[in-house]
């Protein structure tokens, strides 16, 4: 088993982490027999699911069937490893799992697809450099107004945060600072 994988940090994402893991693993190349290979592929294709945000609630039943299969039927010891692996991190991680699938939330924010950008008020001086930077026009405001980054309209591409030198842009995971929903003027 891989112990690594079982202690990470608060910044690694245990979905991203297992999903590298499948996609390297030897049994991704092997192909010898089905339940090392298919195992692994599904593996993959099953955590990329679930950071694109695209997971089904029945996910997590269906992974521990296929590591248990793939623990019990794989030919070789490395399938059985990875089988084993798997079915650890789906335990030990099983809340950073739910909260991937049910509350589309990951809490190391490394998952692009959850995570969020926000102007914090008490640093936004409305001098208006992040809109010219944001490609997608999601970033409302005018001078001397706090300007707020419309969600629905974001596309997460994080270049507005560099361009900001008073640092009021941030990127957030499971928990988003709070803000007004629209421009309003400034304090500072
Ligand atoms: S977020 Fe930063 S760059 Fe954008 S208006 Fe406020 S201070 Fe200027
Ligand atoms: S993250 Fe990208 S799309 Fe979103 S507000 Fe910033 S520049 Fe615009």
């Amino acid at each position: 088993m891989n112990e690594k994988l079982l202690n990470l940090t608060d910044k690694q994402c245990p979905v991203n982490e297992l999903m590298n893991y499948a996609k390297t693993h030897k049994c991704a190349d092997c192909g010898k027999c089905v339940f090392g290979y298919e195992g692994a592929t599904q593996l993959e294709l099953t955590m990329a699911d679930i950071t694109m945000k695209r997971s089904r609630a029945t996910d997590m039943e269906q992974l521990k069937k296929l590591c248990t299969m793939m623990v019990e039927q794989s030919l070789c010891d490395d399938g059985i490893e990875l089988g084993q692996t798997a079915l650890a991190m789906l335990d030990k991680y099983a809340d950073d799992f739910a909260a991937h699938i049910a509350k589309k939330s990951c809490k190391a924010g490394v998952c692009k697809k959850f995570v969020t950008f926000h102007i914090l008020p008490d640093l936004c001086i409305g001098c208006g450099d992040c809109v010219d930077e944001c490609e997608d026009d999601a970033i409302m405001g005018k001078k001397k107004f706090i300007h707020v980054i419309d969600q629905s309209e974001c596309t997460q591409c994080g270049k507005c945060v560099s361009a900001c030198d008073e640092e009021a842009i941030v990127m957030a995971g499971a928990v988003k600072p709070r803000g007004p929903l629209k421009p309003v003027p400034c304090k500072r």
